[in-house]
Protein backbone atom coordinates (compact mmCIF):
# COMPACT_ATOMS: atom_id res chain seq x y z
CA UNK A 1 0.00 0.00 0.00
CA UNK A 2 2.87 2.60 0.99
CA UNK A 3 0.46 4.59 3.42
CA UNK A 4 2.21 5.65 6.31
CA UNK A 5 -0.88 7.78 7.96
CA UNK A 6 -0.21 6.02 11.28
CA UNK A 7 -0.79 8.14 14.31
CA UNK A 8 -0.72 10.84 11.87
CA UNK A 9 -4.77 11.49 11.72
CA UNK A 10 -4.44 15.54 11.49
CA UNK A 11 -3.17 15.00 8.49
CA UNK A 12 -5.53 13.39 6.82
CA UNK A 13 -6.83 15.15 3.48
CA UNK A 14 -10.79 15.58 2.30
CA UNK A 15 -11.93 16.50 -0.44
CA UNK A 16 -14.98 18.44 -1.66
CA UNK A 17 -17.48 16.33 -3.57
CA UNK A 18 -18.26 18.03 -7.05
CA UNK A 19 -21.62 17.26 -7.20
CA UNK A 20 -23.18 18.18 -3.78
CA UNK A 21 -20.33 20.37 -2.26
CA UNK A 22 -20.09 18.30 1.10
CA UNK A 23 -16.47 17.46 2.58
CA UNK A 24 -15.69 14.12 2.70
CA UNK A 25 -13.19 12.77 4.98
CA UNK A 26 -10.13 10.67 3.76
CA UNK A 27 -11.10 7.18 3.35
CA UNK A 28 -8.55 4.25 3.11
CA UNK A 29 -9.98 2.64 0.62
CA UNK A 30 -9.19 5.82 -1.60
CA UNK A 31 -6.00 5.68 -0.80
CA UNK A 32 -4.67 4.18 -3.97
CA UNK A 33 -6.83 6.59 -5.97
CA UNK A 34 -7.32 9.60 -4.30
CA UNK A 35 -6.31 11.76 -6.77
CA UNK A 36 -9.34 11.00 -9.28
CA UNK A 37 -11.63 10.70 -6.28
CA UNK A 38 -14.71 13.08 -7.31
CA UNK A 39 -17.83 12.44 -5.46
CA UNK A 40 -18.90 11.35 -2.35
CA UNK A 41 -20.83 8.06 -2.83
CA UNK A 42 -22.57 6.35 -6.12
CA UNK A 43 -25.79 8.70 -6.03
CA UNK A 44 -23.30 11.52 -6.33
CA UNK A 45 -21.06 9.84 -9.49
CA UNK A 46 -24.87 8.51 -10.85
CA UNK A 47 -26.12 12.43 -11.30
CA UNK A 48 -22.82 13.96 -12.53
CA UNK A 49 -22.58 14.38 -15.90
CA UNK A 50 -20.44 12.24 -17.81
CA UNK A 51 -17.07 13.59 -18.60
CA UNK A 52 -14.20 12.18 -21.10
CA UNK A 53 -10.72 11.74 -19.73
ZN1 LIG B 1 -21.72 14.04 -3.07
Amino acid sequence: MGVTFKGNKSFLPSKTCVVCKKEMPWRKSWAKNWESVKYCSDACRKKAPKTQA
